[in-house]
């Protein structure tokens, strides 16, 4: 948040995750949460994520939310863009275009949140080859990024490589960079489980893995780490996240990115799946206070 961007140079742990935004208290509440998990970041849908329909800015109940989050101490909102925007579709102009309208509106948003990052799937080919998805995707972003003033970073999302997925390695992402005419206007989300599922040994060889990506993007570009375990193998380009610690990635190598001085003043975000009462099958328990605990040590 702008204001409270001079207690970055502290080396506190800026950590958190997402938590939910609707009724009445809107932001507010999403705040709330985020204070009930003991976080000091959190990030945000703006509305549902499988779908557009958004509240008008007047409505998000934000000046409360802000001013409760500088009590609580939460230092770092982060906005994710709903999943279905899809600008790498260059098969279906229906798709691409309220693609474009609706992202340059969340990053109007995302600014009035008191946010500077959106993080943004690529998005998928829907079949016409990564080719095809990244030259469509790279005009979305010219072209809502020509027009844009919020000055609110498009962090793009490194991701698992399911079906048609742009951004399943980093030289995909390497390649946006290169090809968009407002590059500065980029940065990335740096995604565990997606890396470890797209192929990269965060277990064995984290240096490695953090080295292509700074020779290939450079490490100053990651603006958001989401920290999830990953259910499925490496390689495995699945895309299911498990509870820290519960999966192939394991608590010591998310512990080791966590705590890396390189990123210290990046928000760390928890994608991780809520947790079933005993005896039941619903997911009710959000298992955020224990995973933040776990994880500041
Ligand atoms: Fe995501
Ligand atoms: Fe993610
Ligand atoms: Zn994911």
């Amino acid at each position: 948040m702008a204001a409270e961007k001079a207690c970055k140079d502290c080396h506190e742990l800026i950590l958190g995750s997402h938590v939910g935004m609707s009724g009445k208290d809107m932001f507010l509440g999403s705040v709330k949460e985020a204070e009930s998990y003991g976080a000091n970041a959190l990030m945000v849908y703006t509305g549902a994520p499988q779908n557009t329909r958004r509240k008008p800015i007047a409505e998000l109940n934000i000046d409360a939310g802000l001013a409760y989050a500088k009590q609580a101490g939460i230092r770092e909102v982060v906005v994710h863009a709903p999943y279905i925007i899809n600008l790498a579709n260059s098969v279906k102009p229906e798709t691409f275009e309220p693609g474009v309208e609706f992202l340059a509106k969340e990053l109007v948003r995302t600014a009035a949140l008191g946010s500077d990052v959106l993080v943004l799937h690529p998005g998928s080919h829907v079949g016409s080859g990564a080719e095809a998805g990244i030259a469509k995707l790279i005009d979305g972003l010219d072209e809502v990024l020509a027009q844009d003033e919020s000055g609110v970073f498009v962090a793009l999302e490194t991701m698992a490589g399911k079906g048609g997925e742009i951004g399943r390695d980093f030289e995909e992402i390497a390649t946006i960079y290169e090809r968009v005419k407002r590059p500065e206007c980029l940065r990335v989300c740096f995604d565990t489980c997606h890396v470890n599922d797209a192929g990269c040994d965060l277990v064995d060889d984290y240096e490695g893995v953090l080295a292509r990506f700074d020779e290939l993007i450079g490490l100053d570009q990651i603006a958001v780490i989401h920290v999830n375990d990953s259910m499925n193998p490496r390689g495995s380009h699945k895309d299911r996240h498990a509870n820290i610690g519960e999966g192939s990635i394991g608590f010591e190598p998310l512990c080791r990115i966590v705590h890396d001085e390189r990123f210290s003043k990046v928000p760390k975000i928890l994608e991780t799946p809520w947790r079933c009462e005993e005896g039941s099958t619903k997911k009710t328990l959000p298992p955020y206070k224990e995973e933040i605990a776990l994880l500041r040590g």
